[in-house]
């Protein structure tokens, strides 16, 4: 199988939605060392902001094109694949799930797993599915 050579690029999209326990960030809330070219705190960045990438990156081509990176679609994906396999689409604005470039993508995918839109996350607002805490991407 071919590895992803994909590079964020332009987005920082995860930087201002996840949560990042390592830096007391919350979710919805633009991390401190985000700057207009990348990480101001690459070096010294968290394990979890070392290892953690949203499915664009990781693809190598075979499921999303190159025009369906996160900041440019409103959406990003993650996947539980323990238990029931689930893909999740995290909105990066209110209703950003709804743009017709987010839809797209979140209705062919919706012909492989089930799709778990999770609303655009607000710091005051816990995040839940089905009543119980969506596990944390970042
Ligand atoms: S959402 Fe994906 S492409 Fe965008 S910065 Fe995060 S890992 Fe990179
Ligand atoms: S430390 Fe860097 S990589 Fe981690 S969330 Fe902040 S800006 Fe993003």
């Amino acid at each position: 199988m071919s590895e992803s050579t994909r590079q964020c690029g332009g987005c920082n999209v995860c930087c201002a939605s996840m949560k990042v326990t390592a830096l007391d960030k919350p979710a919805g809330v633009e991390c401190p060392h985000m700057t207009p070219t990348g990480c101001g705190n690459y070096e010294n960045r968290p394990e979890v902001c070392r290892t953690w990438y949203c499915m664009w990156v990781r693809d190598d081509g075979r499921v999303f094109d190159e025009d369906e990176r996160p900041d440019k679609i409103g959406v990003f994906f993650s996947a539980d694949i323990e238990g029931e396999p689930v893909l999740y689409a995290h909105e990066l604005e209110p209703g950003s799930s709804q743009l017709p470039e987010a839809m797209e993508t979140v209705e062919r995918l919706a012909q492989f797993l089930p799709v778990q839109v999770i609303p655009s996350r607000k710091p005051t607002t816990p995040l839940t599915l089905n009543g119980k805490p969506v596990p944390d991407a970042a």
